[in-house]
């Protein structure tokens, strides 16, 4: 069943207020308790796991996010998941925003 990547991309969406390409895009599902949203990925098995919203657009959008990073919200909106507010930290090397355009 190849269609669970694409339920989960449209659920996706769903929860996403989009707007303008530099606004923020609010989350509107579930949070986290530090204000990150949560979406819950369908494992190809049948379970869920729960993943961070912006990590989810992050990887989708962007890049593959490696276990040991942070995704952090330069306009300092944790509920945001506008990819072009994104910027992915390395843990332990504190990686500068410059254009990567990947
Ligand atoms: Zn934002």
């Amino acid at each position: 069943m190849g269609k669970t990547k694409l339920t989960t991309e449209r659920k996706f969406w769903k929860k996403v207020g989009r707007q303008g390409l530099n606004d923020c895009w609010p989350w509107m599902g579930r949070k986290a308790a530090n204000g990150t949203g949560i979406l819950t990925v369908n494992n190809p098995d049948g379970s869920t796991r729960a993943v961070g919203a912006h990590i989810y657009v992050y990887d989708l959008m962007i890049d593959d996010v490696p276990g040991a990073s942070h995704i952090n919200q330069t306009c300092g909106d944790k509920g945001c998941v506008n990819p072009a507010h994104l910027e992915l930290l390395l843990w332990g090397k504190k990686q500068e925003s410059n254009n990567e355009n990947k």
